[in-house]
């Protein structure tokens, strides 16, 4: 048997009705600031570093008045901070050289910034921009696996598969609450099923 769509959305949504986005931010791009800096580095960690940050370099203009190695030590308690310093200044350079100093509202032009993938882009595009796009995490691959909602072969496929299995509209919240259940009861290594709000019901 698998988990229906209602099912799942039923338990997410009386778990997690309002999900808040775990990164603290102010607008598009702080957040773009933030999700690049998640990378490898638990939210907590991200969200302890981004307010000394953010209170001299708030702006791509005040970032890049910044020097790399600066940069480098206030983000120095993430994971990578050195190669993230470098795609922060240099990103931030072509913001204000490419796009007038704004984060620009397409997937496709993100993709091209230093240091931003595909899931990066994702969630600045559904959470920014509040365009259609379903980032997929380590968290949501293995629960997509799980459920059998994907085959779990690449995180590509699981994002299409969860793009036709949830509808559009709801992909901004349910991509936060399926972080926020994974998280909570979907670990990695080990679980209870019958503790499960979710396969118990299988
Ligand atoms: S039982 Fe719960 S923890 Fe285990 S796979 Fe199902 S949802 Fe995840």
């Amino acid at each position: 048997m698998k988990l229906t769509r209602q099912q799942i959305q039923s338990v997410l949504n009386a778990e997690f009705p309002h999900p808040e986005i775990p990164l603290a931010h102010s607008d598009a791009y702080t957040l773009l600031v933030a999700v690049l800096l998640s990378a490898q580095c638990t939210d907590v960690r991200v969200n302890a570093v981004t307010p000394p940050l953010f209170a001299i370099a708030p702006t791509p203009q005040a970032m890049v008045q910044l020097s790399i190695e600066e940069i480098a030590s206030i983000i120095r308690p993430c994971g990578l901070y050195r190669t993230k310093a470098k795609a922060l200044w240099h990103l931030s350079k072509i913001l204000i050289d490419k796009y007038r100093g704004k984060v620009p509202s397409s997937l496709s032009k993100l993709e091209t910034l230093p240091g931003v993938g595909h899931k990066t882009a994702s969630v600045v595009m559904i959470q920014a921009f509040n365009k259609p796009a379903f980032p997929v995490d380590t968290h949501i691959h293995r629960c997509a696996k799980r459920w059998k909602l994907s085959s779990g072969k690449t995180v590509q496929k699981t994002e299409a598969d969860l793009k036709r299995f949830f509808p559009k509209k709801s992909w901004q919240k349910v991509h936060l609450q399926l972080i926020y259940f994974a998280r909570k009861y979907c670990p990695a290594r080990g679980h209870r099923v019958d503790l499960c709000p979710l396969c118990s019901l299988l």
